[in-house]
């Protein structure tokens, strides 16, 4: 038999949007359980240097993920290492079931799930993923040593990848299926001056090649999206980089969502459709999607919910 475990407030997730609801809703004396996922940290623990948190120049990501857990902790929430399985979100309190067994119980949720790597959805892609094909650099350029390897993508994230794969790699080549770049332009600069980064522009990665035994990537299939031409990129290693789908499963039938899956908020605010329910940073925001924005989603959700308590 699994335990139940009672909380005024339900927080799910560990990214920035989660840690700072915690520090926020522990202040407010409200007694926060925060439930880290498989992913304690989130997203920032996958990369390395954060040039944009407000006070910090250089900070590594998954520093900066250790300090807001300590400073989450040091206001009194209680954050516990456990997977949310399933939610009810249908009557008051709110439960929420747990991998470890446990049960928690709650009586306003803020939602802090955020968003998880999307990929191409090609069936080599699939055979070879962890095999050579990867959605995370700093996870696993280190095995591509003074190999060749190819990123897909456009956005700061296959920009920042193809960056750092450099520390490893022989070759790096940038595939994107437009002829200009949506990272931002410090990055692309930094891209550009490169010497082991080449871009392959207006083109699309149709297919994943490699060998059985072992299983291993060998290549890339490309193919020019204007003129139709087909060719092959040899490489050992190949990063999907190509953006982030909100990571809205366990609330998809109980919530509306918008633009593939974020959870529709009131402008303005993080209440969702369902009262003493909140959403807060990527689980919601489809536009800017930064750290800084998930934190500070983070702490309306906590005002937002603390205002939903004081009422009911
Ligand atoms: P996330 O960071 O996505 O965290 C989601 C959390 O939810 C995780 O802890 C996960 O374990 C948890 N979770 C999910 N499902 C469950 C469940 N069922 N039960 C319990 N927990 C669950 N932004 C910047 O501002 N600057 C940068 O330099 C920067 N660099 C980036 C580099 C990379 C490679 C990536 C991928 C993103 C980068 N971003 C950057 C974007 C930034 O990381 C995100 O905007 C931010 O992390 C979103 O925070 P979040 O709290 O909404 O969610
Ligand atoms: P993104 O900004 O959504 O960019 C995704 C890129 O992949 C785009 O260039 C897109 O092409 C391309 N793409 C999408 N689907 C594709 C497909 N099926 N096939 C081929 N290409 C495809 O995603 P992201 O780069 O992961 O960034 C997500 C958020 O995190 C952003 O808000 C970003 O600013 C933030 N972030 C910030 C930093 C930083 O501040 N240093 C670092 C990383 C991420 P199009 O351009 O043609 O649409």
């Amino acid at each position: 038999m699994g335990t139940t475990k009672a909380t005024k407030v339900l927080i799910i997730g560990s990214g920035p949007a989660g840690y700072t609801a915690a520090v926020y809703s522990a202040r407010a004396m409200l007694n926060p359980i925060l439930v880290q996922g498989l992913q304690p940290g989130g997203q920032l623990t996958i990369t390395t240097e954060v040039e944009n948190w407000p006070g910090d120049t250089h900070v590594m990501g998954p520093d900066l993920m250790v300090r807001m857990e300590e400073h989450a902790r040091a206001m009194g929430a209680e954050i516990i290492s456990d997977y949310v399985t399933s939610l009810d979100l249908s009557k008051r309190p709110f439960t929420a079931r747990a991998d470890s067994g446990t049960t928690y119980v709650a009586d306003a949720v803020i939602l802090a799930t955020g968003a998880q790597a999307k990929w191409l959805g090609l069936p080599s892609e699939e055979k070879f993923k962890g095999f050579g094909v990867s959605a995370c650099a700093t996870c696993d350029g280190f095995f591509y040593r003074g190999k060749e390897v190819v990123v897909i993508g456009g956005g700061n994230t296959a920009v920042e990848e193809a960056l750092f794969l450099t520390n490893f790699a022989s070759k790096v080549t940038v595939v994107h299926r437009r002829d200009s770049f949506r990272a931002e332009k410090i990055m692309q600069d930094r891209l550009f001056k490169n010497p082991k980064i080449s871009v392959i522009w207006d083109s699309e990665v149709t297919e994943v090649l490699g060998t059985e035994a072992p299983l291993g990537v060998t290549a890339v299939k490309v193919r020019n999206v204007k003129t139709g031409a087909e060719s092959e990129v040899s490489c050992a290693g190949f990063f999907v980089a190509i953006g982030h789908a909100p990571a809205s499963e366990l609330v998809k039938d109980q919530l509306p969502l918008h633009n593939g899956g974020y959870v529709v908020v009131e402008p303005g605010t993080t209440r969702t459709a369902i009262p003493g329910v909140f959403a807060a940073g990527d689980l919601t925001d489809h536009v800017y999607r930064q750290a800084v924005t998930s934190a500070g989603m983070g702490c309306m959700a906590a005002l937002d919910a603390e205002k939903f308590l004081a009422g009911h």
